[in-house]
């Protein structure tokens, strides 16, 4: 691999701590950290990462991916390009628009769709990827094509109906692992803004009710399973409130693990892993992970053997 191109790229930081680029705030250094705010510049980047072998890692907001404390090898982009276009009946996205805030920017305007975007605390490149939604709505329902990058740094627009989307699940995980999504375009619908922002209140409120709130997480860390849910299986498990170092699962929704005091991603690991034992021990089910790891474990004896 040969990175010394990355020496004479504009902003990059080297052995950049990424907790703080992570809403979650866990996370080891990247070997080398770049913020792209401008997104004509992601193509060539991609392009270079390739051509040279230099893995690339792309971040969101760090609402659902969890930055391990080895941190990131090669390069690690935080894509934070913001813009919101509407017209023709679709709302234009660039991947590092806040779910939130163009759900609420639509409401204002009137433009219905998103509204529940406001439940999803994340990027719209990451909700893309991971399929993300909320409170009745989701990426899939609504998306009806995205730009993405491929490897070698060509860009096209994809059909929605060729992104394979699943339950938290997308065609960027498997088939097309390794593209980078820039753009995402939604059918949206013009209404009376009161109504629309009646709704996305109705999300928030709920949000609020159910879920922790103005504290550090990563969402929902398991996949709810066929016909239940996990938070359910993990508060009837006793895990409620059961804390690991500066983590703990949250006393309100028990499928939530908080970053509380400094917490390392070991921290989170080792609550991942006991609520997995217990509600397989307990229900006999074994829950799969929605949260997303990222980097490499730092290397010590007491982390091995755990199944990820
Ligand atoms: C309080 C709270 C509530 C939440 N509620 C919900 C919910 O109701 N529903 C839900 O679905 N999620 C929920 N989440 C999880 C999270 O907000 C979503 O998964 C969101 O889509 C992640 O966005 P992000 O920008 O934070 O991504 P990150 O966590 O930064 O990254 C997630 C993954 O996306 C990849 N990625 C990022 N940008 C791109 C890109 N442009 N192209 C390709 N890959 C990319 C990253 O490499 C990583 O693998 C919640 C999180 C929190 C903290």
């Amino acid at each position: 691999m040969s990175s010394e191109w990355l020496a004479g790229w504009p902003g990059v930081r080297h052995h950049e701590p990424l907790a703080r680029h992570s809403q979650y705030g866990v996370g080891g250094p990247a070997d080398a950290f770049l913020r792209v705010d401008d997104l004509a510049v992601l193509p060539e980047l991609v392009a270079r990462c390739t051509a040279t072998g230099t893995a690339l890692t792309i971040l969101g907001a760090g609402s659902n991916a969890l930055i391990l404390d080895g941190g990131i090898r090669g390069l690690a982009v935080r894509s934070a390009s913001k813009e919101t276009q509407v017209a023709d009946g679709q709302a234009t996205l660039a991947a590092g628009t806040m779910m939130p805030r163009a759900a609420l920017d639509l409401a204002h305007q009137g433009v219905a769709g998103m509204e529940w975007g406001i439940g999803v605390p994340g990027s719209c490149g990451a909700s893309i990827w991971g399929n993300a939604g909320a409170f009745g709505g989701d990426v899939a329902g609504t998306l009806t094509a995205c730009e993405v990058i491929a490897p070698d740094g060509t860009t096209r627009w994809i059909e929605s109906s060729q992104c394979a989307f699943a339950y938290r699940d997308s065609a960027f995980k498997h088939d097309l692992a390794g593209h980078v999504v820039m753009r995402g375009a939604f059918a949206v619908s013009h209404q009376d803004p009161a109504a629309v922002r009646a709704r996305t209140d109705a999300v928030q409120a709920e949000r609020k009710r159910t879920q922790p709130y103005g504290v550090r997480s990563l969402g929902s860390t398991f996949k709810n399973p066929d016909g239940d849910f996990a938070g359910r299986l993990i508060e009837e498990a006793g895990l409620k409130g059961r804390r690991q170092g500066g983590a703990q699962i949250s006393p309100k929704h028990a499928n939530f693990i908080l970053n509380i005091d400094h917490a390392s991603a070991v921290d989170v690991l080792t609550l991942v892993d006991i609520v997995r034992d217990e509600v397989a021990s307990r229900f006999g089910v074994v829950l799969e992970r929605e949260i997303v790891l990222l980097g490499e474990e730092l290397a010590e004896p007491a982390a091995a053997g755990r199944v990820r």
